[in-house]
């Protein structure tokens, strides 16, 4: 009777299985379309000092404007792009549209630095930072106004030289942040010896500041320790950026202060105005 339950366990999940194998194909030829059409775009998210509140730099993050689905989020689509091997067109395409638009804030008297967020299968291209800089050559953005975001598990370079990589990036100016830390294993050995000049610390730790997790401060502690700058991810709340203020957290990107724009909203968020107005509000309420 098992090869019997086995058999039924097979009949049972088969259409599931060619279901989800069918929605995965159709994904990827809407993906192929959406690349060759340019139907991404960039949202941008302000990252701010802690003290001061003024925008520092901005994040980008891929959007999809899909011709049925309206606006898609990469949740859905990254993984795909990587599986497909799209992602170096989308990479080439995202780098160009940074780099112009950060051309486009400079030359308004906001040059600021844009970071941008890489995946790891595009270090596994031994022209990346080559391709990389030619592209960026291309949009009149300086390297060191572009930052580059990768994982904790990209230091390990599975697949590819992670130190020889980031070594070339630093030479060529871009500098380099690591995303989501806290999340995968990391030796820490790397983090001092790769050229990096900040570590976001992953929402999920953000999350448990009220819980008096000390997580946070174990990181905080060891960024300033090595001299890299902290930066706070999915921020959220006042309670949260007092606490951040607090215990010396250089930076922090979150929906308290906005969440991703497109840019013509960020040109917003820059303007004297507008940071005037966020500057008497976050610490205000901070101090009652
Ligand atoms: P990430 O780089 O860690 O980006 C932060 C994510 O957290 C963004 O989600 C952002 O919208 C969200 N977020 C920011 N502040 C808050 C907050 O206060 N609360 C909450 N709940 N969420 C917040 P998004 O845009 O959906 O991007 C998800 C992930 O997709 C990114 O995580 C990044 O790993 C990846 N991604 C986005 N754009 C690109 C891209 O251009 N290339 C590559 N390779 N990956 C990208
Ligand atoms: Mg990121
Ligand atoms: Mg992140
Ligand atoms: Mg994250």
């Amino acid at each position: 009777e098992a090869k019997d339950s086995g058999r039924n366990t097979y009949r049972f999940y088969r259409p599931a299985l060619q279901h989800a194998a069918l929605a995965k194909r159709a994904l990827e030829k809407d993906l192929a379309r959406a690349v060759e059409n340019k139907e991404f775009c960039l949202y941008y998210q302000p990252r701010v000092d802690c003290q001061t509140q003024k925008v520092v730099s901005a994040e980008a993050l891929m959007r999809w404007q899909h011709p049925e689905k309206g606006l898609v989020f990469p949740g859905e689509f990254i993984g795909a792009l990587e599986d497909t091997g799209l992602i170096h067109r989308a990479g080439d395409w995202i780098a160009d549209r940074a780099g112009r638009d950060q051309r486009k804030l400079a030359d308004m008297g906001y040059d600021i630095p844009i970071s941008i967020n890489i995946s790891p299968k595009q270090f596994e291209r031994p022209d990346f930072v080559n391709r990389l800089t030619a592209g960026l050559a291309k949009t009149g953005c300086p390297n060191d106004r572009l930052e580059i975001e990768i994982t904790e598990s990209m230091l390990m370079g599975v697949g590819f030289d992670a130190k020889a990589i980031l070594m070339d990036l630093c030479r060529a100016g871009f500098s380099i942040a690591v995303d989501d830390f806290g999340t995968g294993y990391s030796n820490l050995a790397y983090i001092q010896d790769y050229p990096i000049s900040s570590l976001k610390v992953d929402r999920s730790f953000v999350n448990m500041i009220e819980d008096q997790s000390s997580v946070i401060n174990l990181i905080l502690s060891l960024c300033r320790l090595i001299g890299i700058s902290a930066v706070a991810e999915g921020v959220e709340t006042i309670d949260q950026l007092a606490w951040l203020r607090m215990n010396h957290c250089d930076q922090y990107q979150g929906f308290l202060y906005s969440r991703p724009v497109p840019l013509e909203s960020l040109i917003e968020l820059l303007t004297s105005r507008h940071q005037r107005k966020m500057r008497s509000r976050l610490p205000e309420t901070l101090d009652a």
